[in-house]
Parts: structure tokens; sequence; C-alpha cells
């Protein structure tokens, strides 16, 4: 079978239906949190992942726009959009989200957004990170987001763990190592490339295919705009900062 992965799409409803478009039918959807915060989109954003079939976990402005978390816990930019979402979102899109677990395994695989030992809150950067996740978990394969970069963590024969930024159309075979698997983010990359990102597992040829895809970034910031977003938020989903 394959699924199509995604994480962070911040409510930028232009990029999550240009993803969708570009991966075409998939078995299964499996997002790795973060559908609001930020962007202009957010009950559009939920109502289009609830006409798909898919699985979900818990972002951390998933849960401050729910009140699972205080916004007090973010910066002043992410506060005030997360004041926005949570003013915003309707009565069915908090309830998803606020339903939305923290971790989730399907199969073998681990589903979370920042990192096992901190599901909500750790962003994995470093080959140690990801070492001091691997042991505290048995998941042959771990999916995470929460940075908004791509990036793959491997552990070797040796018990290090290694890194490596897949690009854009790269494939990775799932070959026995274990890894930690980050497709990147839909609606607000932070690689220097603006483009939306994602991934398609196939559980058949046991491999990860890593895409990017262009979308109408202005109609995004019209939209951000039109909202009252902070010129910095507007600005940085251009360059991908
Ligand atoms: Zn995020």
């Amino acid at each position: 079978m394959r699924f199509g992965v995604f994480s962070d799409i911040h409510a930028n409803l232009v990029a999550l239906e240009a993803v969708l478009q570009h991966m075409g039918p998939v078995d299964q959807f499996w997002c790795l949190g973060d559908v609001v915060g930020y962007g202009p989109s957010p009950n559009e954003c939920v109502q289009t992942l609830l006409d798909l079939d898919h699985i979900i976990v818990m972002g951390n402005h998933d849960a401050a726009a729910v009140g699972a978390l205080s916004p007090r816990d973010f910066n002043g930019e992410a506060r005030r959009a997360l004041e926005w979402t949570a003013r915003t979102l309707d009565r069915e899109s908090t309830a998803y989200l606020k339903s939305a677990p923290e971790q989730l395994t399907r199969n073998e695989l681990l589903l979370v957004h920042g990192s096992p030992r901190e599901p909500l809150w750790e962003y994995i950067t470093t080959d140690e990170q990801a070492q001091e996740n691997f042991a505290i978990t048995e998941n042959p394969y771990t999916f995470v987001g929460h940075t908004h970069v791509p990036l793959v963590f491997l552990l070797d024969r040796e018990g290090n763990a290694l890194s490596g930024t897949p690009r854009d159309g790269m494939l990775l075979r799932l070959a026995g190592e274990r890894m930690l698997i980050n497709p990147g983010s839909v609606g607000q990359p932070r690689d220097g490339d603006p483009r939306a990102a994602y991934a398609i597992v196939d559980d058949e040829q046991m491999q990860v295919e890593f895409h990017r895809v262009e979308y109408d970034i202005a109609k995004t910031q019209s939209d951000m705009r039109a909202v009252g977003a902070s010129t910095w938020l507007i600005e940085r989903i251009a360059y991908g900062r």
C-alpha cells in the first residue's frame, strides 16, 4: 500500500491542496500534526483532512489552539497567531484537533509530531538526539515533523545515528536499519526551499519518496494579510525560513 505522509500544514490550505493534487491517489494519509497555527485557513484545512482517509497525531500548535497547552508557552508571533486561531476555529474543528493522540503506531511504525520522548516539543535536529530517541523505542521506522526541515536519521550497525537531507525526488530504501524520518513541512518550510514538502511510503516496495511542490505562495500571503497576520509571518513563507 502507498501512504501519503505530511506534517506542519499550519493552516496553509493552498499548499495542502497542491500537495494532495501532486500526490495523487494513496491508500491512506498520515498527518504528523500542526494542522493549524500561523496560516489563514485553519477550519478549511481541518475540513480537507476530514474528507480524507487519514490518521493524525497532535502537534504543539494544535494543542495550544484547542486549549490543551497554553499559548504563553510560545513566542510572540506564534502566540498571537495561536490566539487568532483559537478564536477562529469552529466547534467541529476544535473537537477534531482535541481528539488527536500524541503518538500512534501503525504496524511497526511510530508516528509523532516532535519526538518519541517529547511528543509535542522536542525538535530532533542532531545525531545525538536521534540516538537518544532510538534508545527509548523499538520501532524500526519513526516518522516525525515539527522542525519543518526534511531530514532522515539512520541507526547504523555500530549503534551510531547518521543523518542525511532528502532532496526532491529522492528514494529512500527501508532496508533493515532503523530510521527516524521527517518529511518536512507542507505550509511553512524552513530549509530555505519555500516549496511544500511531503513523502510517500510504499510498504510493498519498502521505500519512501520525498517530494517538493510549488504552490501559489502569493495567494496564501494575501489570505494572511486579509486576516491580519504579521508581516514577518507573511514574508517568511516566500523564503522558506
Ligand atoms: Zn510546526
